[in-house]
């Protein structure tokens, strides 16, 4: 026998009880965002591998190892999109929108990441993110996270944690590496493998390791809070000051850094205790630099992305939806109009199975099979009297009736 086909380890089908969670995610996040008017995109999956490895730093963990790139029959260095923030800035420097006052964007879609898969961490998977062009905060800032707790509360999530950090700029950040990378190189010995390696290349990833060991050193180092500039620390505040106004809480973590190098000042992530490592369920930040970093005139920007999945881990399935009407044809003349009677009942916002006529028995289990409300038989004696006999299946009243009444029926 030949060997059965698989889907590809970390990569899973989204079947439609899954896709019902899903779609509810999806239409909380469009209703919320649409109320603070931004506007959906449709970006590419592909993305030339460069756009990447320029903008999310080719020493992080995304670029260094995750990435599924190739080259492809014609030569081109191409890449499965790991990411949303990148290809959105691409997009907004080719459509040449620098010039058009700021841009509020959000997207949804499958990101690819060669990770090791667990529970929460895929290689496909979905994310729905937002970008904010052309804002320096930090009111944007402070409505950015709003936004994000609108959307997190529209779903019912009111346990999650919001953690807030600044990472500083290009004045302070550079001061604050020199202090950490001291304290990490006395540190070595208590530091793992990775973190040795991260030390002389991304420090601030260092904070960021989710190994116990790391992280209890960690908790001795030196804070990058304790080391912005005044105008890092200013913003800081003010978007504090911003949230507490708007009565939305928030812990200052400064060991929050994000896994891309182009975040700079606000960094937050939303965090759950029920996933494990896998906690974070929606994180972003500040990227003012990386606009002009992939060639656009300098414009500060912030955005964030949702794991969809995570997201749905914390959520009830929804039921799944029931049929109002399984439509029995009983005898071979009848199923032609049968036919029609379902249609009409569709056109009347109903949904409607037909049981496919034939034999009463088969059409009778389908029906039960179904969960519809109600059971409409139709026999010839109906259709001669353009009449139509319905069953409410949970009290199990039987009344036969014309289409109109079934419509009054159907909606008590
Ligand atoms: P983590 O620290 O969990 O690896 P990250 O910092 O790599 O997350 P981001 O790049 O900021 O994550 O992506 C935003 C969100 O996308 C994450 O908070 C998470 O909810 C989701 N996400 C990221 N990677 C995965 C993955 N491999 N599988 C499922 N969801 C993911
Ligand atoms: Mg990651």
């Amino acid at each position: 026998m030949a060997k059965k086909l698989q889907s590809i380890r970390g990569i899973h089908d989204g079947l439609p009880e899954q896709v019902r969670c899903w779609q509810h995610i999806e239409q909380a996040a469009r209703t919320i965002f649409e109320r603070y008017a931004f506007s959906e995109v449709r970006l590419p999956v592909l993305e030339p591998t460069e756009l990447f490895v320029r903008s999310i730093g080719a020493a992080t963990d995304i670029v260094s190892k995750e990435m599924y790139a190739f080259v492809d029959q014609g030569g081109d260095h191409i890449c499965l999109r790991p990411e949303g923030t990148a290809g959105a800035v691409r997009a907004y420097l080719q459509a040449g929108l620098t010039r058009s006052g700021a841009q509020r964007w959000y997207y949804m879609g499958p990101m690819f990441r060669r990770e090791r898969p667990q529970k929460g961490r895929l290689r496909q998977f979905q994310q729905i993110g937002l970008e904010w062009f052309g804002v320096s905060g930090p009111v944007e800032d402070v409505e950015v996270l709003a936004l994000a707790e609108s959307f997190l509360k529209a779903l019912g999530l009111v346990d999650l944690r919001l953690e807030l950090n600044s990472l500083g700029c290009d004045q302070c950040r550079p001061v604050y590496r020199t202090v950490l990378v001291d304290f990490l190189r006395n540190a070595a010995d208590r530091l793992c493998e990775t973190c040795h390696e991260r030390t002389e290349k991304n420090p601030m990833r260092v904070l960021d390791c989710k190994e116990e060991r790391c992280q209890s050193t960690l908790r001795e180092a030196p804070e990058i809070t304790g080391h912005l500039c005044a105008a890092c620390a200013s913003h800081f505040e003010q978007l504090k000051l911003g949230l507490d106004a708007l009565g939305i809480g928030y812990e200052v973590n400064p060991r929050i850094v994000r896994g891309l190098d182009y975040y700079n000042r606000t960094a937050f992530e939303f965090v759950t205790d029920r996933l494990g490592a896998q906690g974070t369920v929606l994180a972003g930040g500040r990227y003012d630099g990386l606009i002009e970093e992939l060639g656009g005139p300098a414009t500060p920007a912030i955005g964030f992305a949702a794991g969809v999945e995570r997201l749905a881990m914390l959520l009830e399935t929804p039921e799944s939806p029931r049929p109002d009407f399984a439509i029995v044809s009983l005898g071979e003349q009848t199923l032609v109009w049968s036919l029609e009677q379902a249609d009409w009942l569709r056109s009347q916002g109903f949904v409607v199975v037909h049981c496919g006529g034939g034999g009463a028995k088969r059409q009778f289990k389908l029906a039960d099979r179904e969960h519809a409300r109600f059971t409409a038989v139709i026999g010839e004696e109906e259709m001669q009297r353009n009449l139509i006999t319905v069953k409410d299946m949970e009290t199990g009243e039987q009344r036969t009736m014309t289409r109109q009444e079934v419509v009054t029926f159907a909606h008590r």
